[in-house]
């Protein structure tokens, strides 16, 4: 059997932390050697340091671990990070110079031109961006991946089968985002009782910038960002896990009802052909209901790895709508950067 791969995760006492300690447990490819969080929890073993808020036990193998700082060196070949953003700047480029691969979920370096801001089944051509950040950030050898936004990896997935097929022109998105996007404890109890609150800081101006340069063409040190409009808008609904987004599409090129159905339920990628451990079968899944997605009902597809579509209709302002949802802290985000990390070793991008 070959070795695992050695992985460190950073922010491992978090909402997302805990989620990468859980889809790791079983993970034929990579092992849990490091964990890092704040000075809160550092020299605490993990089960000092976290309360465990996922469904089940937290796992054994974690619990007399000892926490450390965010910082190189830790005991691991490559890093999973899930710190908050203005944190994971300063610590991600740190490892990154040191020679560490970093798979980060956070938002810190997710807009830089040479950085690949990636979804496996979307732009794998992205990861050409390695040789110029490599070349350009002092050939240490490390480099930073990063998965998008919690609600842009949904919005790009179902955006890409019909921009490739049909040409996006323009997306209008309105979000409704599960409790569990705003980390532990987020939004405190008595503000989204019997409430929808309107704001999330920064998350319009994500899944806007974040879009673009998703879908965007590639050079071998840029991205030239997709020519479409994009327009969100973001609300926190009273929704445990799970985001959704009612979005309406114009097409570039016209298209009937049943081929942009058939382009989002038969659309696979290079994930599902190399047959990656955290690939769903299905990146997407059109549902008939009348009544789907739902949150409770839907988010569990393809492991919380599969975006599900439904409510597809002609709409009268623009061509189609749709709502989406797909699970937030694992396509989200541990699950998305999972995947980028098995892409990355299937493609031989490790160098380890
Ligand atoms: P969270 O539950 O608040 O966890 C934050 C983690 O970062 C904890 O482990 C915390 O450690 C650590 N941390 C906080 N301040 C630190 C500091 N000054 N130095 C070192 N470590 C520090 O947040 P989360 O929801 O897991 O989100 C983590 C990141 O993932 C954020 O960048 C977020 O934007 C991104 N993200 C979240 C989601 C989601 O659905 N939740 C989805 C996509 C992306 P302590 O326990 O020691 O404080």
């Amino acid at each position: 059997m070959t070795k695992k791969l050695r992985v460190g995760i950073l922010g491992a006492t978090g909402m997302v932390g805990q989620r990468f300690i859980q889809l790791l447990e079983h993970h034929p490819q990579f092992e849990i050697t490091a964990l890092a969080a704040s000075d809160r929890s550092q020299g605490k073993t993990f089960q000092e340091a976290c309360t465990w808020r996922l469904a089940g036990e937290m796992p054994a193998f974690v619990r007399t671990m000892k926490v450390e700082a965010p910082q190189p060196p830790l005991d691991c070949q490559l890093i999973f990070s899930s710190l908050p953003g203005d944190i994971a700047r300063d610590s991600e480029g740190s490892f990154a110079a040191a020679g560490y691969p970093v798979i980060s979920n956070s938002s810190a370096y997710r807009l830089d031109r040479d950085v690949p801001l990636l979804i496996p089944e979307v732009n794998p051509d992205h990861l050409a961006l390695l040789d110029s950040q490599r070349a350009g950030r002092g050939g240490h050898g490390g480099f930073i991946v990063t998965n998008p936004n919690c609600s842009t990896i949904m919005l790009a997935l179902a955006l890409a089968p019909l921009h490739s097929r049909f040409g996006v022109k323009s997306v209008i998105a309105t979000t409704m985002q599960a409790l569990s996007g705003a980390g532990y404890p987020g939004v405190a109890s008595l503000a989204i009782s019997d409430n929808v609150l309107p704001f999330i800081e920064g998350e319009e101006e994500k899944i806007e910038q974040e879009t673009l340069k998703i879908l965007g063409k590639v050079t071998a040190a840029n991205v030239t960002d997709a020519p479409m409009d994009v327009s969100a808008q973001c609300n926190r609904v009273n929704v445990s896990d799970g985001h959704m987004a009612a979005l309406r599409v114009k097409l570039v090129q016209a298209a009937g009802i049943e081929e942009v159905k058939a382009a989002l339920a038969s659309f696979t990628a290079i994930p599902q052909e190399l047959h990656l451990h955290s690939a769903p079968a299905q990146p997407i899944i059109v549902r008939e209901e009348l009544d789907r997605p739902q949150p409770r009902l839907d988010r569990d597809a393809g492991n919380g790895m599969s975006v599900t579509i439904g409510r597809l209709l002609p709409d009268n302002v623009l061509d189609y709508r749709f709502v989406a949802l797909s699970h937030n802290t694992i396509r989200g985000a541990a699950g998305a950067a999972i995947l980028n990390a098995e892409l990355l070793v299937a493609l031989g991008k490790l160098n380890l």
